[in-house]
């Protein structure tokens, strides 16, 4: 069933539906609460917005749905509030400019923001990361972060630094978080991903050469795995998971 909405409520990251669904509310169930920021999220409608101060309950026959849970249930909605969920974190962060530190407004004709004071152009942020599934004799590498969810095994992953390619930042990530070299790396598919604004690239590589030695502030443990005994891994949904289980 398509999703008629107009309109996308979020507050701290997630978004408010009618109980019992994944339907969005409508603006109807917010009166009174103060907006701190909307989005237009496309020129054929369609509209998102940010309520100021905490989630805190939800009014009735409403409840807050967690992102995560709507991009691993598939819903038809998934793809809208990635968008609408990137965009006002990035609008969150860009609120004056890079060049002369001026007040941006709004754009007058694109999806950006612009300075008042040097005419400088903000557009809306991507953050290109990689995730990657290393094999070895068919078994996976998997690590625990020390920082990221430290009870799930996940593949390894990082961003893309500035001169890099994706592959590059593949071989340096594996190379520098568990001492690795990687044979042949292979672009699988990618995902946006809202947390803020990611472009998560996913990639499977080979093994080639050395044996784990683990950095010790990033990386709590990492072992090889066979595909039919894996450990706690992160949900239905995420790159990770579709890159572990092999159904990108
Ligand atoms: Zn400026």
């Amino acid at each position: 069933m398509e999703m008629k909405a107009d309109v996308l409520i979020f507050c701290e990251g997630r978004l408010l539906v009618r109980a019992g669904t994944l339907e969005p509310a409508g603006l109807e169930a917010v009166a009174g609460r103060e907006v701190a920021d909307g989005v237009e999220l496309s020129p054929e409608g369609g509209r998102a917005v940010r309520l100021a101060g905490g989630a805190g309950a939800a009014p009735e026959g409403f409840a807050w749905a967690r992102v995560r849970q709507l991009i691993a249930e598939g819903s038809l909605l998934a793809g809208r509030v990635c968008r609408a969920l990137g965009l006002l974190n990035w609008r969150a962060e860009c609120r004056f400019c890079a060049r002369c530190g001026g007040q941006l407004g709004e754009h007058p004709t694109e999806l950006a923001r612009v300075c008042g004071g040097c005419g400088w152009v903000a557009y809306p942020s991507v953050e290109p990361a990689v995730i990657v599934r290393v094999e070895r004799e068919g078994r996976i590498l998997l690590a625990r972060h020390v920082q990221r969810i430290p009870e799930l095994y996940a593949c390894l992953a990082g961003y893309i630094e500035v001169g890099e390619s994706a592959e590059g930042a593949v071989r340096r990530e594996v190379r520098e978080e568990v001492g690795l070299e990687l044979g042949e790396v292979e672009y699988v598919g990618s995902q946006a991903w809202p947390f803020p604004y990611l472009l998560m690239m996913a990639f499977r590589a080979q093994w080639k050469a050395g044996e784990l030695r683990l950095q010790a502030d990033e990386i709590a443990d990492a072992q090889w795995f066979e595909p039919s005994d894996l450990p706690a891994i992160p949900p239905p949904g995420t790159t990770a998971y579709r890159l572990i289980t092999d159904t990108f």
